[in-house]
């Protein structure tokens, strides 16, 4: 059995920033974990709240012990988690909070998550203001949320603001999280990527591998209008284009008889159809659509870069 920590991608400077407080022993007080929501906010609290609250000697969580086991299964005694039910966060879940802090601590440190600050209202926020200013001895608050200025600027003030930054390409390519189209179109956001690959995944991409086709070997593309709907949507154009330099990467590498490395075997009449085409074609292609891509033309009419991308390629 691993700790949390190690099913973790990114974040390190979080991470040892939260260990310098545990050695130096000053972790204590109030902290606020801002970023986007599917960035690993939560999972990261219970992976450092491990670490305090293993059982071992290391000064990472073993993961093995009772402790750490309680803690993966969300289950530990000294762990409170707070979730909204519907829009806001109810006062009986702060008197929950105010119970739980009474209570006397069986272990070293306890720890108070609320998730979704931005859902303390006015008069929830207030029951809690003085104990978040000041928490018991031996407790620590984590608070989660979009971003610092969705959260009540009473609670913001009174916390330590650790910033989530999305994951970067680079590291979730080497824990190949997932298929590399899929990886530049989340955006470092882990639940994008999972619902992407879950997902839409199959039928999104079979529509835009067919639309891949029909730009290169259409002869009236231009006067089809099933394909106009599919560009006009900013994120799906995004992730299309991701998508369709994935098949046009692995085209090539089909023609070249490498099928070791396709990454959308899945879709092999497509792939075979376009491994056919002339390279030169593909490659003029290819280069056309990171164009689009480093554009960022989303905002630019779509269906105009395509017709003229289909001019061009004829
Ligand atoms: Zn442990």
């Amino acid at each position: 059995m691993n700790s949390l920590r190690n099913s973790i991608i990114g974040h390190e400077a979080l991470f040892n920033a939260w260990s310098k407080l545990i050695s130096k022993e000053s972790l204590e007080g109030t902290f606020l974990f801002v970023g986007p929501s599917g960035i690993g906010k939560i999972k990261s609290t219970f992976a450092m709240i491990q670490q305090v609250l293993c059982e071992g000697e290391l000064d990472q969580a073993c993961g093995q012990c009772g402790s750490c086991l309680r803690v993966s299964q969300r289950q530990h005694e000294s762990v409170l988690h707070i979730q909204a039910e519907g829009a806001s966060i109810k006062v009986d879940q702060a008197h929950d909070v105010l119970h739980f802090c009474q209570l006397r601590s069986l272990s070293k440190k306890r720890f108070v998550i609320i998730e979704e600050a931005e859902k303390l209202r006015a008069a929830t926020a207030n029951i809690l203001l003085k104990t978040l200013e000041e928490p018991p001895h031996g407790t620590v608050f984590i608070l989660t949320a979009a971003s610092t200025t969705s959260v009540l600027s009473t609670i913001r003030s009174r916390a330590k603001v650790f910033k989530f930054n999305p994951l970067s390409i680079e590291d979730m390519q080497k824990h190949q999280v997932g298929p590399d189209w899929a990886i530049l179109a989340s955006q470092g956001r882990m639940d994008r990527l999972t619902e992407l690959v879950e997902n839409q995944n199959f039928e999104f991409r079979k529509s835009w591998a067919h639309f891949l086709n029909q730009l290169l070997t259409s002869d009236d593309f231009l006067s089809q209008e099933a394909w106009k709907d599919l560009v006009k949507n900013r994120e799906d154009l995004k992730m299309g284009l991701s998508f369709m330099l994935s098949m046009i990467r692995d085209a090539s590498f089909l023609y070249w008889n490498e099928k070791d490395v396709l990454r959308n075997m899945d879709l092999r009449d497509d792939l075979k159809k376009l491994s056919q085409m002339p390279m030169e074609k593909l490659e003029v292609t290819f280069v056309k659509i990171l164009e689009l891509q480093k554009q960022q033309a989303f905002n630019k009419d779509a269906v105009l870069s395509f017709e003229s991308l289909y001019i061009g390629l004829r």
